[in-house]
């Protein structure tokens, strides 16, 4: 280790001085603390973004695999939330990181919501089909 400059401000540092952010660039302490606090609000824009993500794979894996309607669930929680935190006032200081996404954040969150709607009336289907169907078993009238 040796005495750098601190990569956002310039000012020179001596060795106890210096500090690496996660991407292992040289700061100071108070260009660190800034980009900690960048890098943590990024990091919640990110997870919106991901919940966009999360709710149409697992919309997806809901045709599969669906034990109680769980994926189902957590897929219409993971998209109404992504919908709704890409636009919420006050919270720019998240959002501003995933503005380039928003457009697929909003697409992947509605395509998820209506694959949901999709699985929800083919299982409502389902459970009508099998409830109206005839309690003596072994004759085939259903062709
Ligand atoms: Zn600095």
């Amino acid at each position: 280790m040796q005495a750098a400059a601190c990569n956002f401000c310039g000012k020179q540092l001596t060795v106890d001085q210096v500090l690496y952010t996660a991407d292992a660039r040289v700061a100071c302490r108070d260009c660190n603390a800034k980009v900690d606090l960048v890098q943590t609000d990024m990091k919640v824009g990110h997870n919106i973004r991901n919940a966009s993500f999360y709710a149409i794979g697992a919309a997806g894996l809901s045709f599969i695999f669906n034990p109680i309607f769980l994926v189902t669930i957590s897929s219409m929680i993971s998209a109404i939330y992504s919908l709704t935190a890409v636009n919420r006032r006050g919270d720019e200081r998240f959002t501003q990181h995933i503005q380039k996404d928003k457009g697929a954040i909003y697409a992947c969150a509605i395509i998820a919501l209506v694959i949901n709607a999709i699985v929800i009336i083919l299982i409502f289907i389902a459970i009508s089909q099998v409830s109206s169907q005839p309690k003596h078993y072994g004759e085939f009238e259903y062709r």
